[in-house]
């Protein structure tokens, strides 16, 4: 995931780990989450409705976002937040905390669909 610079699900970790280590299966992968989530060292990235990430811890502890393409399933950090939401509240209630994921195409496949014109989205 340091590599990779973003969160990554399972799958990619173990797409990832068979370059280096070819007959890796799956259950090795989720087992080692497992331990590593425990250990404090991974921390699951929740987005709604969609299979779980995970980040590094260290990267989790600074308040950022995420955003998804919805072309290759990639997630991406966001740094900065536009933390105007508490303006957004009717009068009376307190913002306690958001959660707030980006959808969209991300720079690679942006530039895929821009190649492919007839492609309709
Ligand atoms: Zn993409
Ligand atoms: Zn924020």
């Amino acid at each position: 995931m340091a590599a990779e610079g973003r969160p990554l699900s399972p799958p990619e970790v173990l797409q990832a780990a068979q370059k280096l280590v070819p007959r890796i299966g799956i259950a090795t992968v989720y087992r080692n989450i497992k331990a590593m989530v425990e250990a404090g060292e991974l921390v699951a990235v929740p987005l709604p409705g969609d299979r779980v990430y995970y980040e590094l811890a260290d990267k989790a502890v600074h308040h950022h976002h995420h955003f998804r393409c919805n072309q290759c399933e990639k997630v991406f950090d966001i740094h900065g937040c536009d933390d105007t939401f508490a303006t957004l509240l009717p009068p009376g209630f307190v913002l306690t905390t958001h959660d707030v994921t980006l959808y969209g195409l991300c720079a690679a496949c942006s530039a895929a669909a821009r190649v492919r014109p007839g492609k309709k989205r």
